[in-house]
């Protein structure tokens, strides 16, 4: 298919009988790695990092290593079916990609004359998607519909709102200058397993004598490894970060200079730092305040310094908060314009990909209404102007990764919603559809995946052909345009959308892809902050105190928001990532029955064993499953794994049916870190 751009890069060669793909990954992980995959007579024998990428430098996770499992595994869908038991079964009856293809046109069409077009809700997420599956045909289709838009803010809404006040996006440290760091900083965040290609270059930092600070709950296998752990109550991160920052500027440790020539603002932060001693933010944060003295005289007087702000510090009621204390530090404290000093966040905003053409069809229709994801089980079962009468659900798994898990079922529940499940496999909300169509993996089809921890863009190629009926995003919403009339005599399949997105890139990286080269940036791969990349704020400043974040937090920037625990749900429920699951991406596969680990402590006190089988509860729900005890979590802090199906647990619910669905103070996105509940033996 790449022949209109010369298919520049080796893809395929022959090694005797195997033959080996070069491609890229595309799941929801910071890395993108560069893969080979060695195919035999249309079959992946396996999957493996190459050294196209050089932060993937020849290995991979275990997850994608055993990708082939999901691609011909038992839970594949194959063909398109329609629901013929109750919601919930799975049951289902195979009909073809005509009749799946009418029936939903005609669906689509009914629902939008009767009910008016924001009655159909698109839902999807990155799970596996990139730059040409994701956002183009599909946004096309539900945007000529009228549809419902879907504000995707169940990760990285508050980060990305504090990095684009504060910074206007600027890109960040990127991996490969981890080295150059005299101090790193991990906060809430854990590469060990879910930034595997950032650990070498924190290692080989750690070998030339750079100090490492982790702020994390748990004992992570990287908090194991550092010169101080900062193991934080949940949602507490905003008071630590504060008390950091008083004690820059009381101790005379701020970077006055810098202050005065790049950034606006400082003074009101200073203000609300005030009250935050080490002291009160230790009482807050459970810890010692010695320990946050340390850390930052430490932070203070390092040089190159750098704080990665992960995602975790975000899931709580002072996420937004939280995020931009924690930005703010490397400019209070002088730390940019060195190689290896400043923040490191996400680097997609590197390439200046704007898809404003998608818009452009959009014309002078009123905007509809925007769901916020996290509130699908409200949409589905509150909305009534108009109700939600079709879900179209595409590359996501709303059942286990959105808050309050028993309201979103109680929404798939409705007999009167008509829900579209477009996936790879059965997942937990396929189980609900009335319509299940089957959707290609990255291995067969084309994609261009952009990183979000090192700067990179790749295409992803189809390495053997489309597994049963399977096909890809752009065939589907392509098809789908044309039944309705809506395609304005453009054929939109794959090639057609690959291509369109090719020439809507910035030029000098369309011709890099064209001529096989790797892409790069202007500024190269590893820019300096302030020296070869600059804030893409209006006036290039960092903003310290962006009015926008003030006014949108309900209780102002910088505010601390008490924890939500109560007498009855002490405890604070979390649910990192982990090595098997970043998101619930291949949730399907068999893992060891994942446990909740629990403090010796808090199980003592509840007088649980090592693998009791216990109940996790609150008012929104319950989960059964056997406690693991050990010291790896904070005392009053019990964590579940994120991203299990609903198979994994004793009674079908997984940790998000304990997450309210507040939202945080900036950027409206998921609290799943604001779980309070207790434990208790199952008798
Ligand atoms: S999931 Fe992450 S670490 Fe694993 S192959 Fe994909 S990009 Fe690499």
């Amino acid at each position: 298919m790449l022949e209109a751009y010369g298919d520049p890069m080796p893809q395929r060669m022959s090694t005797g009988p195997d033959e080996t793909v070069e491609t890229a990954c595309p799941l929801d992980c910071p890395d993108s790695c560069s893969l080979s995959v060695k195919v035999n007579e249309g079959r992946v024998v396996a999957i493996d990092g190459s050294h196209r990428s050089l932060t993937t430098a020849g290995f991979i996770c275990d997850k994608v290593r055993r990708f082939a499992d999901r691609v011909t595994g038992e839970a594949r869908l194959r063909h398109p079916a329609i629901r013929t038991g109750p919601k919930g079964q799975a049951a289902f009856s195979q009909i073809s990609w005509e009749e799946a293809i009418d029936l939903l046109a005609a669906r689509l069409r009914e629902t939008r004359d009767r009910w008016g077009g924001e009655a159909i809700l698109p839902f999807s997420y990155g799970g596996s998607n990139g730059l040409v599956t994701q956002d183009t045909s599909d946004a096309r289709l539900f945007a000529s519909l009228g549809a419902s838009r879907l504000a995707r803010n169940v990760c990285a809404a508050p980060t990305g709102a504090a990095l684009a006040a504060m910074y206007g996006r600027m890109p960040s440290v990127s991996y490969p200058d981890y080295e150059h760091a005299r101090l790193i900083v991990i906060w809430g965040a854990n590469p060990s397993t879910s930034a595997i290609h950032l650990m070498p270059y924190v290692q080989r930092a750690r070998k030339a004598g750079a100090t490492l600070i982790v702020v994390d709950p748990r004992v992570t296998q990287i908090a194991r490894q550092a010169d101080l752990h900062v193991p934080v109550r949940p949602g507490t991160d905003l008071p630590v970060a504060l008390a950091l920052h008083r004690h820059l500027f009381e101790s005379g440790a701020a970077d006055q200079a810098f202050l005065s020539a790049h950034a606006r603002g400082a003074e009101r932060l200073r203000e609300r730092a005030a009250e935050w001693t080490f002291e009160r933010a230790a009482e807050v944060a459970g810890v010692a305040a010695s320990v946050l003295r340390e850390f930052a005289e430490r932070f203070a007087a390092a040089s190159p310094a750098l704080v990665r702000c992960g995602w975790g510090l975000e899931r709580n009621r002072n996420g937004g908060s939280a995020a931009a204390a924690v930005l703010a530090l490397p400019a209070v404290g002088g730390k940019f314009g060195v190689r290896g000093g400043g923040f490191s966040m996400t680097n997609t905003p590197a390439w200046g990909i704007e898809r404003t053409w998608l818009d452009a069809g959009d014309g002078d229709r009123p905007r509809p209404r925007t769901v916020n994801m996290n509130l699908l089980g409200r949409a589905l079962t509150e909305y009534d102007a108009p109700p939600v009468k079709l879900l179209f659900v595409y590359n996501s798994n709303p059942v286990v990764t959105i808050p309050d898990q028993a309201r979103v079922l109680r929404g798939l529940e409705r007999e009167d919603l008509f829900t579209v499940v477009f996936d790879q496999v059965m997942t937990d909300t396929a189980a609900y559809a009335d319509l299940l169509l089957p959707a290609t993996t990255f291995l067969e089809h084309y994609d261009l995946t952009r990183a979000y921890g090192p700067i990179s863009l790749q295409m992803v190629r189809p390495v053997i052909d489309s597994v049963g009926e399977a096909r890809s995003n752009p065939e589907v919403f392509g098809s789908l345009l044309s039944a309705l009339g809506l395609a304005d005599g453009k054929d939109q399949g794959e090639l057609e959308t690959l291509l369109e997105v090719m020439g809507h890139l910035p030029p000098a990286v369309a011709n890099a892809l064209e001529n096989g080269d790797r892409p790069e940036p202007a500024f190269g791969l590893t820019p300096v902050q302030f020296a070869d990349v600059r804030p893409g704020t209006p006036d290039g400043k960092v903003d310290l105190f962006p009015e926008a974040l003030e006014a949108e937090s309900s209780a102002g920037l910088y505010r601390y928001i008490p924890d939500p625990a109560s007498g009855r749900y002490p405890l604070a429920l979390i649910s990192p990532a982990s090595n098997r699951t970043i998101s619930s991406t291949l949730g399907e596969l068999p893992r060891p029955q994942p446990s909740l680990a629990m403090h010796p402590i808090d199980a003592h006190a509840r007088g649980l064993a090592e693998g009791t089988l216990v109940r996790v509860f609150n008012d929104l729900g319950e989960v059964r499953c056997p406690v693991s005890i050990e010291p790896t979590v904070r005392p009053g802090t019990v964590s579940l794994p994120k991203g299990l199906w609903r198979k994994s647990t004793a009674n079908g619910f997984t940790a998000t049916a304990l997450a309210p669905d507040t939202l945080t103070d900036i950027g409206a996105g998921a609290c799943f870190n604001d779980a309070r509940v207790e434990v208790e033996k199952v008798e």
